[in-house]
């Protein structure tokens, strides 16, 4: 992948310079570091290409799914079975938390509207909105009946239509750990919903808890297109700058998934914590010790 006009970013979570590289990512990437905060042990691919340069592949390759093609097989869709899956862990750990009967839910990177046309269901019973940057997606959007704006969450916070409008529900699946600025993606959700209104965070990416896939499968030669890898700690820090507490979370110390709730906290600051940097570094240490000794292919 071309790596050309790469910044070395700032923590997106508390803005500190001083990041450490995890030797063994650049093992795995073609040398593309993975950093750790120092300060607060937030794991981000600190080095990135413009945002244009990220939406492009974005557009190109990622969302290409060829009509025809088993869905199992896929490169990726809302589709495929296991994406769907963890499409109904979420739209269900949501509902148990907020009961989203009546509720308005703006679904932020909604892509094909899967997770929305769910939740507007007859299950859940919620008014769906969607943020989505691609115009194919807001294609599928509308024949699914889901009104929709079409940008990115920053792009919809500045919009004209955007005003005085307010949600009851945000949600992130499998979104944030994508975008060009955790933070400022929560900030900017934040400044959507009510008082009291809740945002759902649902990742793939989870650190300090069992390793559950070869190295190899888990770096590769595209790190700035998921930036940003959370632990439980380093997400809730994420919410709670936003302006968010955590008020539910999964039990993710043996799910591949890790879901937060953050109910938002008007006019008081959130206190959180962080992790440590250099138990995140370890992590990764024995995680790369343990790929090299029984998962290393040929
Ligand atoms: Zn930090």
């Amino acid at each position: 992948m071309n790596r050309e006009g790469t910044t070395l970013y700032p923590c997106d979570l508390c803005a500190s310079e001083d990041l450490a590289e995890v030797p063994s990512s650049k093992h795995y990437s073609g040398g593309w570091p993975l950093h750790v905060c120092r300060q607060c042990g937030f794991a981000q691919v600190a080095l990135r290409r413009p945002p244009e340069a990220i939406q492009k592949d974005w557009a190109d390759e990622l969302y290409r799914a060829d009509d025809g093609q088993r869905l199992s097989n896929a490169t990726y869709t809302a589709r495929m079975p296991a994406v769907h899956a963890r499409q109904v862990f979420a739209a269900d750990f949501l509902n148990e938390a907020v009961d989203l009967k009546g509720k308005s839910v703006v679904d932020i990177g909604a892509g094909e509207g899967h997770f929305l046309a769910m939740l507007q269901g007859p299950e859940f019973g919620a008014a769906g909105f969607a943020i989505e940057p691609s115009a194919a997606n807001g294609e599928l959007l509308k024949n699914l009946g889901i009104e929709a704006f079409q940008g990115t969450m920053e792009d919809y916070a500045a919009a004209p239509e955007a005003s005085g409008r307010r949600f009851d529900v945000a949600t992130l699946i499998w979104t944030l750990e994508n975008c060009q600025s955790a933070l400022g993606v929560l900030k900017a959700a934040a400044g959507i919903l009510n008082d009291g209104g809740h945002i759902l965070v649902a990742t793939g990416s989870r650190i300090l808890v069992p390793f559950k896939k070869p190295l190899q499968y888990y770096f590769g030669d595209n790190m700035d297109i998921h930036p940003f890898h959370f632990s439980a700690n380093s997400l809730k820090g994420l919410l709670a700058v936003a302006g968010f507490e955590t008020s539910h979370e999964n039990r993710h110390i043996d799910s591949d998934y890790l879901v937060l709730v953050g109910r938002k906290a008007a006019g008081t600051d959130v206190p959180w914590q962080g992790d440590e940097a250099e138990k995140v570094l370890d992590f990764f240490e024995r995680w790369h010790q343990d790929t090299q000794a029984n998962f290393k292919e040929a």
